[in-house]
């Protein structure tokens, strides 16, 4: 059946009788409420497949979401990064040989943004296919580092080939990413999501839930027309309880490499996230700037940190990535 709210297994509005209740749809409080008619029709009770997954997720330690309220601001980008950086955080420096020693973090990306997944480029994994063995689905793995990786660009036949999905089979593929595919422990399981909040995001939260999601990192520009998504972004996040991490600036201004100046493209008319942060009580875990550099590198399928390790914009992605993780990992 197709997901709603009443999947979820924590509905909070305050006169909501809950979804999962008899009255469903049909009290007072339901007047008027955009999912009246899914809670009316919607069978109760939580997905039975739920404890299953449960057992299957255990050993992912952290479960990390990266949000986003519209397309385009670099959530990819973000998550892709973040994965990178995590998988050779402490091979870094370790006096290993070579990068795949499997000493460092283990860490697992997976893409669902189902309708457009830009994860197997980013990750220099494109062209590659999944495989069903005896444990589960496969996850694709990057060279010489702990890190595997699954998105439906994996599953199609040609890079351009059109997806269209409706919320059931979005809602099922989701399932099957984690309940089918062996990731093994990890340490990290990075979750790229689709902007805005749509059934991906309702499936991925029921999924997760039982067995804990860390915590959300909210990507926006300083934009208002971005940041006045990411206002909805954070309801969401309250509203099912998910612990928002930070909120990540991107784009946030050019600075010209042979004159130095800064030049605010995107303009921060309300303040910017920052101020944005200020208001709602949310960590902002920094700003940064827009580097044909990161865009250049993601197009080739490579870590823009290993790959430009001194420029300002990697020592901002190293310190924002350095917050997440002392965030995640405090007792
Ligand atoms: P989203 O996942 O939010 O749709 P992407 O991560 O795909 O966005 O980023 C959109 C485009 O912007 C991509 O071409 C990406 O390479 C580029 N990009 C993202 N962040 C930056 C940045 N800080 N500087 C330059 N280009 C960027």
């Amino acid at each position: 059946p197709r997901l709603s709210m009443s999947d979820l297994p924590q509905p909070a509005p305050e006169h909501c009788p809950g979804p999962a209740s008899e009255q469903a749809g049909n009290a007072d409080a339901c007047a008027g409420c955009p999912n009246q008619n899914v809670c009316k029709t919607a069978p109760k009770g939580p997905d039975p497949d739920l404890p299953q997954i449960m057992e299957h997720l255990s050993e992912i330690k952290h479960k990390i979401l990266v949000l986003s309220g519209k397309g385009g601001v670099g959530k990819s980008t973000i998550s892709s990064q973040l994965a990178f950086a995590l998988a050779t955080k402490e091979s870094e420096g370790s006096g290993a040989d070579d990068a795949d020693d499997q000493g460092g973090p283990q860490v697992g990306l997976l893409d669902i943004d189902i309708c457009g997944p830009s994860i197997p480029r980013i990750m220099g994994l494109e062209g590659r296919g999944v495989h069903q063995t005896n444990t589960g689905w496969e996850p694709v793995q990057v060279e010489d580092m702990n890190l595997s990786v699954m998105s439906v660009g994996f599953l199609m036949t040609t890079v351009d080939e059109a997806v269209i999905w409706r919320g059931p089979n979005k809602n099922g593929l989701i399932k099957q990413f984690v309940r089918d595919v062996d990731w093994g422990p990890l340490d990290y399981l990075i979750i790229d999501t689709p902007p805005g909040t749509s059934d991906e995001h309702l499936s991925i939260t029921t999924y997760l839930k039982p067995a804990g999601i860390t915590g959300a990192v909210i990507v926006t520009t300083p934009q208002e027309v971005s940041l006045s998504d990411v206002r909805k972004e954070i309801n969401f996040c309250k509203k099912v309880g998910i612990p928002i991490l930070g909120v990540i600036e991107n784009m946030s201004g050019f600075v010209c490499r042979k004159c130095g100046t800064e030049t605010k493209i995107f303009f921060p008319s309300t303040g910017g996230a920052k101020k944005m942060c200020e208001e709602l009580n949310v960590r902002f875990l920094g700003a940064v700037p827009i580097d044909p550099l990161i865009a250049r590198n993601c197009d080739e399928g490579k870590s823009f940190v290993k790959q430009c390790p001194d420029s300002p914009t990697a020592q901002v992605y190293k310190s924002i990535f350095d917050t997440i993780v002392s965030l995640v990992e405090k007792p």
